[in-house]
């Protein structure tokens, strides 16, 4: 459980880099200028896709929270497992 706390600061999605003039991951400009903008996109809990900006110095910070989602999301299914384990020998007479 000191685990799960340790790791539940997280956040779900990628990172992208897009344009900063166009949005877009592949640069329309007519002159692309080159500068690029991080942004964090996901999913929420009506699966409509959300956009987050990332400021530069950030990025580094989000690539952490996403893999905490990740190692976040191991330790529940470990959990999972366990409740299933438990249930099933509770369940035996
Ligand atoms: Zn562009």
């Amino acid at each position: 459980m000191e685990r799960l706390a340790k790791c539940s600061y997280f956040v779900k999605g990628s990172l992208t880099s897009v344009c900063m003039a166009c949005s877009r991951a592949n640069c329309i400009c007519p002159e692309p200028k080159g500068i690029v903008a991080h942004r964090l996109t996901y999913k929420d809990k009506n699966q409509k896709t959300q956009t987050v900006y990332v400021p530069d110095s950030r990025v580094k910070e989000v690539r952490k929270l996403i893999l905490s989602y990740r190692k976040y999301r191991d330790i529940t299914e470990m959990i999972l497992d366990l409740n299933i384990k438990i249930f099933k020998e509770s369940s035996r007479n």
